[in-house]
Formats: C-alpha cells, structure tokens, sequence
C-alpha cells in the first residue's frame, strides 16, 4: 500500500465512496449540501457546499464556493437552481479564497440571484477580494516578465519554459473573467448567522493572501476550503509578489488553529470527501512537512541548491511546465522556512540564482 493510501486509512469517510451526482447534491445534514464539480486540471474537481439561509427576512441559500467559469460549469448551476434550491433563491455568495475554481463564477451567481430588493452579495476576506481583483483587472497580473525574472532567480533557466511565462498574460483572467465590484468583509472570529446557526471564520494563511474556513459548533461542522485537504497537502508556496515570503511556516502555523475544534468535528474539504479525523490529518501534514523539510536539509548539506535543484527532492514524479511553477513556488516555500528559521543561508551565485547553504 503507498503511503498516501496509508494515511487515508487513519482517516474515517462517513459516506464511503458515495460521491454526489453531476447536477445534484447529497445532503449531509438538514439545510448543509454536498455539491461537485469538474475541473479541467490534474486536480479534476471542486467540493462546493450550498447552506440554507434566513437572512435578511428572506428565506433561500448561501453558497460557498463557486467553481471556475466555463459554460460547463454554468450548465451544472442552473440544474442546482432547478433542482436542489426548493425554489428558493441564493441569497448570499460565500468565497474561502480567491483561486479561481472557489470565486470563479462568483460574478456570475451574484448577478444571476441579484434583484432590486436584495442584493446578493460576495463574503469574502478583504485580502482575497483585493487580490482576485488585481488578477483579473490587471494584464499580466500573475505571469510575463517579473514572474519568469523571479523563476529564473530560483534556477528556472530553461529558456522555452521562461519564454513560455512570459507569454502567460491572462492566466487568472481566462478563469475567472470578473469578480463583483463589491463584496462583504469576512474577518478572522467574525460569526455569519446562516440559517440561524453561527459559523465562526476561521483565518488561514500560506496557501492564500487570507483563506477563511467556516466551522459551526452546533452542526459539528468545519467547512475547510483548501487548508485542510484528506488526501493530498496544500499547495503552500513563494511568488514573486512577495519574494521573501514564509508561507510554510504560515501554513503550518495555521493549521494548527483547528486544533481546538472537537475531535469528531465533519470536515468538509475543497477536493476529496468529507472527513472525521482533523486532528490525525493535522498531524499528518506537519509530519510530512517535517520530512520534505529534512529532506532537502540533507541535500544542502551536499552542495548549495536553488529551489529548482530541490524540485526532485520534493516531488519524485515528472513535472510539465505548469505542474513546475506550482512546484517551483513549493519549494522555495521550504527553503525559506529553512532560511527563516536559521537553518539555512542564502547567496545570489555569479548567475544570478539564488542558492541555500547550511548555516
Ligand atoms: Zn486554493
């Protein structure tokens, strides 16, 4: 048995396999849906969940989470409205972070359910909406030059793949091609009344500007975006917007504050299946964290590397060329963790790269 396979065995899968069907969901609890839908990357789909609401005077939904835009995806919305709303509208659009298969289509579902009396509205971390503006109104927001500038500083030399980058001028905006012009602030320990039940935000930071979780006490529910994920660990890296960042050290640090939440606490994860057993899953990630980290310790104890020496280290498959910007950003997120907390030093080589040695 792989090890990944092995570490899911210590966590328990209250509906099994079952997965919702396309265009439906699967009730967990009264008024909570399981919804699911298709992604068209190697991480091939997204966990949304619909809440039933009171808010305002009105009776309907929130929604957490959006999925990416694409007329797929829409198609798969309007059977939920159809069919799994009651007939009752979406009242309010609740976004973890700004990656585009969580605020996607928020634009879109905001318009859709908006009307003179009510407006629909976005909740979202401040951080989050800024950033998911920036990326889709500003040209060349998360590519072109800078982007293959900072590449190239972590040994990305090749020069297809930096020409490639370069060219990379509307990733984030070919996904989501709008977010609302106006959105709800979610703050850290703020309680959202939904559906007369308190979800309290829980920030979380290293994986995105400031990923907010929602956990209800009273439903024994954690919905837990991104940060929390069964089966494989979050992507925790370094971009060039924030060149000396230490977003592992954030992440782990962050994950550790579900760990006052109860042990039979229901995950509800972005991808894989809802889960008991965050605190077994918690400690899985630190470990395996604690050994990537050892891991390239022991490399830099060889020779100094830079983030793209360590890219073997830390990921023992091949990697195409969007697959090696995610890595890459990983590893520089582990180098620094080591470079932050004084294990490692770091020099810029006669290239122009930036390489980490053994303090
Ligand atoms: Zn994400």
């Amino acid at each position: 048995m792989s090890l990944a396979a092995e570490l899911e065995r210590a966590l328990h899968y209250p509906l099994g396999d079952q997965l919702p069907p396309p265009g439906r969901a699967t009730e967990l609890r009264p008024g909570v849906k399981w919804l699911r839908m298709q992604l068209p990357f190697a991480l091939d789909h997204i966990n949304l969940w619909l809440l039933r609401d009171r808010f305002q005077g009105r009776e309907g939904w929130t929604v957490v989470d959006c999925c990416i835009d694409r007329p797929e995806s829409r198609a798969l919305w309007q059977q939920l409205f159809e069919h799994e709303l009651d007939g009752l509208p979406v009242l309010r659009v609740v976004v973890t972070h700004m990656h585009p298969d969580h605020i996607g289509l928020a634009h879109w579902l905001c318009e859709r359910w908006s009307t003179p009396e009510h407006e629909c509205r976005l909740w979202i971390s401040a951080a989050d909406y800024q950033t998911a503006r920036y990326g889709c109104e500003v040209v060349n927001s998360f590519g072109g030059e800078r982007l293959a500038q900072y590449f190239r500083s972590h040994g990305m030399t090749d020069p297809d793949h930096l020409e490639q980058i370069r060219h990379r001028k509307s990733y984030y905006r070919n996904l989501v091609p709008a977010v609302p012009p106006s959105y709800a602030r979610l703050i850290d320990g703020q309680q959202l009344t939904i559906g007369g039940q308190a979800w309290r935000c829980i920030a979380g930071w290293g994986h995105a500007p400031e990923h907010m979780a929602l956990h209800c006490e009273q439903l024994g529910i954690l919905i837990s975006g991104d940060m929390v994920l069964p089966r494989i660990s979050t992507n925790v890296s370094v971009y060039e917007m924030e060149p000396e960042a230490d977003a592992l050290t954030l992440f782990l640090g962050s994950i550790d504050r579900f760990k006052p939440l109860p042990a039979d606490t229901l995950v509800l994860p972005s991808h894989g299946k809802p889960f008991t057993g965050l605190h077994t899953r918690i400690q899985q990630l630190h470990d395996h964290h604690r050994d990537r980290l050892a891991e390239v310790m022991a490399a830099a104890h060889e020779k100094p590397v830079s983030a793209h020496d360590v890219l073997p280290v830390l990921f023992k498959r091949p990697l195409d060329l969007h697959q090696t910007t995610f890595a890459l950003g990983e590893s520089v997120a582990h180098l620094h963790r080591l470079w932050h907390g004084g294990q490692l030093r770091r020099e810029r080589d006669g290239e122009g790269i930036w390489r980490f040695a053994p303090v």
